[in-house]
């Protein structure tokens, strides 16, 4: 009986450590999978050519910080390089694509890591101002829109600059995430209709060239 017992209880434990590898192997896997699916996320949320949050990551930070942010104030801006078919047919489409990346660089060095940086579509970036009022939003764009009109590209044959326009909105003088977004689109036409190299708060004009 003894023997049995004895057999019986190495057999347990033989049994329980298979099973303890087993439970090993399938949190390693269940770990792999989650570290797959974040980096999938982030992905699907990320533009590949800047590094800046996608279309898509935009949307959601922006339906976010318009929905929630209730006490503070927040900015909306939109972007669009000014020209930027000429720059393409110009210089090339390799140069173009490094144009929009100095933009996004130059974009994000100058915000705060807090605040929401996109790329919306080809030549189009989207920004987030959390915290900042109408005027501190212009302040700052402004100061990037006539920094980022003075750096020099450089193609095959030589150098060249460019520029963007850019319009502004924000809580609290809209509280409409839609109106929002549509308050910052019609002053970027207002500003690409003054002449471009321009910042424009929604309804008024704040800056020329
Ligand atoms: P405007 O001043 O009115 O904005 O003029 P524009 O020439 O910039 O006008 P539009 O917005 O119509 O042109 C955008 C161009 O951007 C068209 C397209 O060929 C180019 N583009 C879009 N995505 C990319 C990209 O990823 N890389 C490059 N190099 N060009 C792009
Ligand atoms: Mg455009
Ligand atoms: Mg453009």
């Amino acid at each position: 009986v003894a023997q049995n017992l004895l057999k019986a209880a190495v057999a347990a434990n033989a049994n329980n450590e298979a099973l303890q590898r087993n439970l090993e192997t399938t949190e390693q896997e269940a770990q792999q999978l989650r570290s797959e699916l974040e980096k999938q996320r982030r992905e699907s949320i990320t533009d590949a050519l800047t590094g800046l949050l996608n279309r898509r990551g935009m949307e959601v930070e922006m339906t976010h910080v318009f929905n929630t942010t209730q006490e503070v104030p927040a900015a909306l801006l939109v972007l669009d390089i000014d020209h930027f078919k000429k720059v393409n047919d110009q210089y090339g489409h390799p140069v173009g694509d490094r144009v929009i990346k100095s933009l996004a660089k130059m974009i994000r060095q100058r915000v705060r890591k807090s605040d929401v940086v996109g790329r919306y579509g080809g030549e189009e970036f989207a920004v987030v101002l959390h915290g900042a009022t109408l005027d501190d939003a212009h302040r700052i764009m402004n100061r990037i829109r006539q920094d980022f009109s003075h750096v020099y590209h450089s193609y095959e044959d030589g150098i060249f600059s460019s520029s963007f326009s850019c319009g502004i909105s924000g809580y609290p003088a809209f509280d409409d995430p839609n109106v929002i977004a549509a308050k910052a689109d019609a002053a970027l036409y207002e500003a690409k209709r003054a002449g471009r190299n321009n910042v424009q708060l929604f309804g008024r004009q704040i800056s020329g060239k």
